[in-house]
């Protein structure tokens, strides 16, 4: 699904800052795999590459066969679209819009039809357990909710990739929990390969894999410390 090789990204300034200094590792379809590390380790530099937002200053980003890197910012902009959702710690809804058209948004601007917006929308919408606040502005709803009607607009456009930044980061515990099982039940359901990067141990012991990262290299990669399943 996604092979990193021997990634190198440095930003130029005026000192250089070599944010990864040599990372290499493949993610399979259908993993569910937390990155985790100190701040300034490199996590967001890595989402980024993985999400085709920015190119490697050296190595390869394969995904499915092709070089991210070697990609024009136009078919990386493509790839970004069919390819890969995304959640974030701030939900990222806009607030002068109903949650029917958040969720529709990713579609609607890749020119799906009203008609078969709104089927896919009431679909994702029942996945999150919001079939009923459809109406509601983002402003209306819990912090909870506000995250599932971002998972909602992210499985709308059936991305094989899912890249979640600190996706329970402004929520309580319980509340926080409850997106962990939902993500995992997305992933079991629709085989969704899902990379989030987080602080929260929890979110890690809902992954598969833990990918340590340490000065912008991979310092552990393997199971999650105290997790059996
Ligand atoms: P993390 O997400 O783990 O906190 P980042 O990937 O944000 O780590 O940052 C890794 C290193 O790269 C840090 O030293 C950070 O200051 C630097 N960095 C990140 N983005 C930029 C940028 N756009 N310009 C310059 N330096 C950056
Ligand atoms: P397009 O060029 O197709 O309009 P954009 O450059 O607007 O695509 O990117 C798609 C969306 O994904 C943007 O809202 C961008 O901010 C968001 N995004 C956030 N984090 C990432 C990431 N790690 N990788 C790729 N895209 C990301």
């Amino acid at each position: 699904m996604l092979q990193l090789r021997d990634v190198v990204k440095s930003y130029e300034g005026k000192s250089t800052v070599t944010a990864l200094g040599g990372v290499s590792f493949s993610i399979a379809a259908g993993e569910m795999v937390a990155i985790m590390g100190p701040s300034g380790s490199g996590k967001s530099t890595l989402l980024n590459l993985m999400g085709g937002l920015d190119v490697p200053t050296s190595g390869q980003v394969l995904v499915a066969g092709s070089d991210l890197a070697l990609e024009s910012e136009k078919g990386r902009s493509l790839f970004r679209r069919t390819h890969v959702s995304y959640i974030f710690q701030a939900y990222h809804l806009m607030p002068t819009l109903r949650v029917r058209q958040n969720v529709a948004l990713p579609l609607r601007l890749a020119g799906m039809g009203a008609k078969e917006a709104e089927l896919r929308v009431e679909r994702a919408l029942a996945e999150v357990g919001l079939e009923k606040r459809g109406d509601h502005l983002p402003d209306e709803l819990s912090g909870g909710e506000r995250q599932r009607v971002a998972i909602a607009r992210a499985l709308v456009t059936e991305a094989p990739l899912l890249l979640a930044d600190e996706p329970t980061g402004n929520l309580d515990s319980a509340r926080g929990r409850e997106i962990l099982a939902l993500l995992r039940s997305i992933h079991a359901r629709r085989g969704t390969t899902i990379v989030m990067v987080t602080h929260d141990r929890d979110a890690a012991s809902a992954c598969d894999r833990l990918i340590l990262l340490r000065d912008g290299r991979v310092e552990e990669d393997g199971a999650v410390p105290g997790v059996t399943r």
